[in-house]
This record gives structure tokens, C-alpha cells and sequence, in this order.
């Protein structure tokens, strides 16, 4: 086998991952790792879930796709279920966090033209955000890195400085169609939006008939201990954008759309061949049955507690390494004053896979059902490699 023929749009870790059940996984040297990346915050139920093998057979032999020219009913029940579980009205779905921000930029732009004509366009975003890699996304990921070979991109957007309401005020303006922000910053240091932050972002958007975005590609489906991110903040935005966790491993997006951006979307505004097909709604189907119904959003707020104290200790401990605790939910992050990628080096070696955000963080994201023994063990190998580096 050869790695020649993949594009180098990758900075990889030099291990090729083979198999896994439950938080771990195997390379093709059968080495053990404790999974704390979980495909970037995509595996939420851990490797080879019985219940997502079952339903992938179950429907594969049934539909696996029919395009959207025709109904299914595993969408319509998907869509019932993220409209009935936040109280939005509509979802349109497709297979990526990046589409579902696109999508959602879309509807915003659609929405400032039926209410306010050709200038009101406007769409603000935050300084470090990270909201995908096509274009219109990219054109509101507030990382020059990310941007700088691609320009020109979007007209039209403004950055503002996350939690400083001060800083918002001054670029929502009645041109202003969309502002769209991540109310946890995964990508970005793993960084909690300030609920008086959003909730000023809420008022903004209210009184200059603006749409409010939720990126919650990350910080969504439970991760936090609730089914939407927003609702650990009281604040609830017009559009909100979901992906990784809502496959469990299976690619889907959704942008769930309330009242205010669904009644100005119409036949022919936009479309995903692939979006919303018979298997990917049937895997987010059971992702939502077991954080619901089986426990697991319990579990969620019970290993927060459980995480977080260690983690505290950790940090007593080593207090001249970790600088800060950061996240909620089951998205937690190290603020490290020792080097990231030694950490996160030396941690893979010992067994455990993590992955940085930001420039001075390492981010914990086990699956949602993580049990405790696991938690500890991650612990154990992390205060082991603290150690060495000190
Ligand atoms: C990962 C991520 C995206 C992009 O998702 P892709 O599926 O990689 O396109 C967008 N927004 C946030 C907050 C993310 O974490």
C-alpha cells in the first residue's frame, strides 16, 4: 500500500487505523489506542456500535437512496425530530458541516433580499471561528491561515471579536443579513461563547431583522449535554447548523431552520443530491434514539462532572503545564503551557489519541458513552506524560 497518490491536504499522524469497538481502536500493528478524538467529535457513540451496524444492514437492504426528487420517510422523520426536539420549523439536509454552513449562509442571504432588498447582504463572524473549508465558509472562518491562499473570497462579510458585545455592535448594522457564531469555538482552542455575548448577538439580529447562526458542527448533538448547544445558553438562534456527531461516523448535515428563515425559502433555492439519503438519516435516527431514550445525554453531564474533576486535579498538580481547564460537556480542552504537539505525540505513543485546536490547546472528545475506567486511563497516560515533560 502506498500513500503517494493522496493529496497532501493532511498533516496525518503516521498511523493507519484498522478497527475499533467502543472508545478504542487498533492500527495494523494492533497497537491499542483510547480513542479521546473520536473522528473529531464524529464517532459519539464510539467504534461499531451495534445498534448503527444494525440499522446501515437493516436499510441497506431496503434503500439506500432516491435522490430528492421523491419523499422518504427517514428523512421526514429525521426532520420531525430535530424540528420537534428545538421547536424549529424546517431541515434541510446534506453531508457535511461546511455544506450545512453554506447552506445556512444561503438562507441568510435569501432572507436579507425578501426583507430588505439587495443591500442587506451583510453577514458578521467571529475573530477564530472555524466554520469550514469551501469557500463561502471559509469566507467566514476567522483564521487568516485557513484564508490566505484563496482569496478573493466573499464580499460582503465582517469580522467581529468574540464575547466583546462591544465589538459586535459596531458591524451589525440594517445591512446585516446573517451573523453567525459557534457558541463553544471548537477548532479555534475549544473556547465557551459568554452567554451575554449571544444574548446581545440575539438582540442585534432582532432589531435589524437579521438571521442569528449557530454553528454547532462540534459543539452539537449532544455534546454538550444537550441535544442542541444552544440550549446551555438560553439563547436561541434562527438557523442552526449541525454535522459531525449526527451520523455517528456516517456523513450527514443538517441546517434546522425556525420560522423567520423557513417561510422565505422556496422551491429551487438550494440542493444536495446526496443530502438527507435513506442510510444517513436512519444512522442519525439512532444517534438521536440513544442520546435520548438509552442514556447517553445522561451520561454526558455525568462524565462531564466526573472528567472535569480530574482534570482539575491534573491541573493542581502540574500547574505549571496546564494552564487552563476549558469546554463543557464532553468538549474539553487542556490549555497548555508545554508544548501541544509533544503532549499530544507523546500521549499517542503511550496509547491515547487527542488532537490540538487553537495554538496552545489539546482537545477531549471521547464519545458521548465513555465510561469512567476509560476517563481514567486517559488521565493516567496524560499525568504520565506531563511528568516527562516538565
Ligand atoms: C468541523 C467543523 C466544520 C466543518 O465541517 P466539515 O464536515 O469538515 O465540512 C464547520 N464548523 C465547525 C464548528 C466545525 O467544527
Amino acid at each position: 500500500m502506498t500513500k503517494a497518490h493522496i493529496l497532501n491536504t493532511y498533516a496525518r499522524f503516521d498511523i493507519t487505523l484498522t478497527h475499533g469497538e467502543g472508545c478504542l481502536v487498533y492500527d495494523d500493528q494492533e497497537k491499542e489506542y483510547i480513542d479521546f478524538v473520536s473522528g473529531v467529535a464524529v464517532n459519539c457513540l464510539g467504534h461499531s456500535h451495534p445498534a448503527i451496524a444494525k440499522v446501515l444492514e437493516e436499510q441497506s437492504r431496503k434503500l439506500l437512496h432516491v435522490s430528492n426528487l421523491y419523499w422518504n420517510e427517514k428523512q421526514m422523520a429525521l426532520a420531525e425530530q430535530l424540528c420537534s426536539l428545538s421547536d424549529m420549523s424546517g431541515a434541510f439536509f446534506c453531508n457535511s458541516g461546511t455544506e450545512a454552513v453554506e447552506a445556512a449562509l444561503k438562507f441568510a442571504r435569501k432572507h436579507g433580499k425578501v426583507k430588505g432588498g439587495e443591500e442587506k447582504c451583510g453577514i458578521v463572524y467571529m475573530d477564530n471561528s472555524f466554520h469550514g473549508r469551501t469557500l463561502g465558509a471559509l469566507s467566514v472562518t476567522g483564521q487568516k491561515k485557513y484564508q490566505k491562499d484563496y482569496t478573493p473570497l466573499l464580499p460582503g462579510v465582517q469580522s467581529a471579536i468574540f464575547n466583546d458585545a462591544e465589538s459586535l455592535k459596531q458591524v451589525v448594522n440594517e445591512n446585516t443579513c446573517a451573523v453567525i457564531v459557534e457558541p463553544v469555538q471548537g477548532e479555534g482552542g475549544v473556547v465557551n461563547a459568554d452567554p451575554a455575548f449571544l444574548q446581545e448577538a440575539r438582540a442585534l439580529c432582532d432589531r435589524y431583522d437579521a438571521l442569528l447562526i449557530f454553528d454547532e458542527v462540534q459543539c452539537g448533538v449532544g455534546r454538550l449535554g444537550s441535544v442542541f448547544a444552544y440550549q446551555r445558553f438560553g439563547v436561541k438562534p434562527d438557523i442552526v447548523c449541525l454535522a459531525k456527531g449526527l451520523g455517528g461516523g456516517f456523513p450527514i448535515g443538517a441546517a434546522v431552520a425556525g420560522a423567520k428563515a423557513a417561510e422565505v425559502i422556496s422551491y429551487g433555492d438550494h440542493g444536495s443530491t446526496f443530502g438527507g439519503n435513506l442510510l444517513a438519516c436512519s444512522v442519525a435516527l439512532v444517534v438521536l434514539e440513544e442520546l435520548l431514550q438509552k442514556g447517553v445525554l445522561d451520561n454526558v453531564n455525568a462524565m462531564n462532572l466526573y472528567f472535569a474533576g480530574k482534570l482539575e486535579s491534573l491541573k493542581s498538580k502540574h500547574a505549571a503545564s496546564v494552564v487552563s481547564i476549558q469546554g463543557m460537556g464532553l468538549l474539553l480542552g487542556l490549555r497548555l503551557s508545554v508544548d501541544p504537539k509533544a503532549f499530544i505525540n507523546q500521549c499517542i505513543e503511550k496509547g491515547l489519541l487527542l488532537v490540538g485546536a487553537g495554538t496552545d490547546v489539546v482537545r477531549l472528545l471521547p464519545p458521548l458513552n465513555i465510561e469512567p475506567q476509560y476517563i481514567d486511563k486517559a488521565v493516567q497516560i496524560m499525568d504520565e506524560v506531563l511528568e516527562a515533560l516538565a
